[in-house]
């Protein structure tokens, strides 16, 4: 008996290894059945949570089925295999930090998007986690790519290479200007069926502002970039299934108006933040910020981090936290994913770790002298 108890643990521990790959293929597999305007592309939050609840077993059933008849690894090579020589993932010299903007890494601001309906309860608001049903144990990895005017940001390779390798699934919040600036990181992302695009504005601006022509062209024109990304990377990839049209938005510096958030949701984007802040910005070595991470860390948690070289130890980090988690028995999802496995749990105004704690930014950006750089645990 206690053999077979293991040998059953066994397989459920090696399903629950698999699933974001399986998720994966069953997304891709559903692809390729017709569904009413692909479900979540650009549609109302009106009756989403009927679908979610739809979908979501549906493509843990089929992972199950599949999982016992192919060989799902080869078969989800990551991203799809051919499309890119090994070679072609290592870091370029001087890739990883960011540096000043010189006049050839000039880009120009694509025309706005459409935007999406309405973003409607229970996900209007400002997410900060999802409350996921008893026992189930999923966190989101989430990265920035924050680019402002006048730089070009960092692509921290190494947090790209630890996610694939540990077979992780993670939330990208770009920039759009970040997108723009890093075409072939962009379309590498937008074909791994690991990885989801986020929005976290054109060139991160603090939208703490009232002025909404601003805060939808921020919005629309990255909408537009993340866009254009996934058609590239299917261009150059047609196996590739870009993860999910969900809209997401971060606003940069964790900070935003009443008018912004009620903004960027009327023009379909869910806005996401976090209840984990790994504190990466600030240079506190790799073992600080797993502790944060681990000390503040519950099922349903969003995990704030930087894959645009402003997180001085990221790279080392990473690998301890996906460890750590993984032995306290915690499975890691996109953030699109982990709200369709549970509900989100929102709040009505934007913060970092406590309402009112962004004003430090605010009052910089006022002052016109709002940061290229990014200091403390700068968002
Ligand atoms: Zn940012």
């Amino acid at each position: 008996m206690r053999q077979l108890g293991a040998a059953k643990r066994g397989v459920i521990v090696t399903f629950v290894m698999k699933l974001p790959r399986l998720t994966a293929f069953a997304r891709a597999s559903l692809a390729l059945v017709p569904r009413p305007g692909r479900l979540f592309q650009d549609t109302s939050m009106v009756d989403r949570s009927v679908r979610v609840r739809a979908r979501f077993p549906l493509a843990a059933a089929l992972g199950v089925m599949l999982a016992g008849s192919i060989g799902v690894g080869s078969a989800l090579a990551d991203p799809p295999a051919g499309c890119w020589a090994p070679a072609d993932y290592s870091l370029a010299p001087g890739e990883r930090t960011p540096r000043r903007a010189t006049a050839a890494d000039h880009v120009s601001v694509p025309n706005a998007a459409a935007p999406g309906l309405p973003v409607l309860p229970p996900y209007a608001g400002v997410v900060r986690r999802v409350k996921l049903p008893d026992g189930v144990k999923l966190v989101a990895l989430t990265f920035d790519l924050c680019e402002t005017g006048g730089q070009v940001a960092g692509y921290d390779g190494p947090i790209f290479d630890a996610l694939r390798r540990a077979n992780v699934p993670a939330t990208f919040f770009a920039g759009g200007k970040w997108l723009e600036t890093h075409p072939t990181r962009a379309k590498q992302i937008a074909a791994d069926p690991l990885f989801q695009i986020g929005n976290h504005s054109w060139d991160h601006a603090n939208l703490h502002i009232d002025d909404l022509g601003k805060v939808r062209r921020e919005i629309l024109t990255t909408e537009t970039a993340i866009a254009d990304a996934k058609v590239a990377a299917v261009a150059q990839c047609p196996a590739a299934t870009p993860v999910s049209h969900d809209r997401l938005f971060r606003f940069p510096y964790g900070t935003c108006s009443q008018a912004a958030l009620d903004s960027a949701n009327a023009v379909g984007e869910i806005v996401i933040q976090w209840d984990v802040v790994s504190g990466d910005p600030a240079d506190i070595g790799a073992a600080a910020i797993v502790a944060n991470v681990m000390r503040q860390v519950k099922p349903g948690s969003i995990i704030v981090m930087h894959a645009n070289g402003n997180g001085k130890h990221t790279r080392e980090a990473l690998p301890l936290v996906i460890e750590k988690l993984r032995a306290a028995g915690y499975g890691f999802m996109t953030v699109s994913d982990l709200l369709h496995a549970g509900t989100p749990v929102t709040v009505p105004s934007c913060y970092i770790e406590h309402p009112g704690d962004t004003a430090v930014y605010d009052r910089k950006a006022a002052q016109k002298t709002s940061a290229v750089s990014h200091p403390g645990n700068a968002l």
